[in-house]
């Protein structure tokens, strides 16, 4: 596949810093979320010149897991660019074939690439994990971030009342143009306090966290009795206390989420193509900047997506 567009995620800051007993292959080609087209294949059915996004996960095809739609919890199962499968920082990029999405001719391939990871990641953290339901409360951490703008549209999208939380007033008033009900400035505002107050005492029926250590006790705090809190991320660090009393006698849920199905990306993508959910698109760089670009992502100063031009 001919690379147009690579959009950015954290996953490829870590790969850069590098993780505890991971060993990244060398020469490494980070990218998980890809659009471009097709120029070659050797499988039936496809047509070259095919304008594409690719889905991030790739995986066995043939186990228990991936046979029952499950393909992210098969014991194969990899992301584009993180280890042997390298990504879209590049001209080129080879896939399996099942990991084509063929994308409608209105659709750019900017938008494209900012799609697939960050709305597979929140539709299943939230239809598949959480089991959202038309009329629950739902708190969006980071609306900023490529999950919270994610996630605040599918929870609008499937009727839920949406609280968000930002670092800036900037931040917060997109927050609100995306859906959200209302607002928290994390950064000046005790996050589970005002949903106390926002909620009437009540709290959440669902927490969507991938920050970590710095939000983590404020999340479970948030939730309702009955609360699901699910959590795709621990940006901030990865140790999160538990008050176990709260958990059992308030029937608190805390679930860990893993990227999505082929099957759940596909059904998203539809509400994508039907203009419903729309990618938020902060900057785009050319592939030749990507340190820039990359820069651009920890300092955390975007709104949504950024996005190589290839
Ligand atoms: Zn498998």
């Amino acid at each position: 596949m001919r690379v147009r567009a690579c959009a950015l995620n954290h996953l490829d800051l870590w790969e850069r810093r590098g993780l505890p007993r991971v060993t990244f292959p060398m020469p490494h080609v980070s990218g998980s979320d890809v659009a471009g087209e097709v120029v070659a294949a050797n499988a039936a059915g496809v047509t070259i010149g095919r304008r594409v996004m690719l889905q991030p996960g790739v995986s066995c095809g043939r186990c228990e897991a991936c046979l029952s739609g499950r393909d992210n919890e098969c014991r194969a199962y990899e992301v584009l660019g993180y280890l042997n499968h390298p990504g879209g920082y590049a001209e080129y990029v080879a896939v399996p074939v099942e990991n084509l999405v063929p994308i409608p001719d209105e659709i750019d391939f900017v938008r494209a690439a900012a799609f697939p990871l960050t709305f597979l990641t929140a539709w299943h953290m939230l239809i598949a994990r959480a089991g959202l339901t038309r009329g629950d409360d739902v708190l969006v951490l980071a609306a900023g971030s490529g999950v919270g703008q994610a996630a605040i549209q599918i929870a609008r999208l499937h009727g839920a009342r949406v609280f968000a939380t930002a670092g800036s007033s900037a931040k917060l008033e997109r927050a609100r143009s995306l859906g959200a009900h209302d607002v928290i400035n994390h950064h000046e505002q005790d996050i589970a306090a005002e949903i106390r107050r926002m909620t009437n005492n009540r709290g959440v029926d669902v927490v969507i966290e991938h920050v970590g250590e710095t939000t983590w006790a404020k999340s479970v705090r948030s939730l309702a009795r009955g609360g699901r809190l699910v959590t795709c991320g621990a940006t901030t660090g990865a140790n999160g206390a538990l008050d176990l009393q709260a958990l059992f006698a308030k029937q608190l849920t805390i679930q860990g989420s893993y990227m999505g199905s082929k099957g759940e990306l596909m059904r998203a993508a539809r509400f994508f193509f039907a203009g419903q959910l729309e990618p938020v698109v902060d900057r785009t760089f050319p592939l030749e900047q990507a340190a820039a670009a990359q820069r651009c992502l920890e300092q955390s100063a975007q709104f949504g997506k950024i996005v190589l031009e290839v």
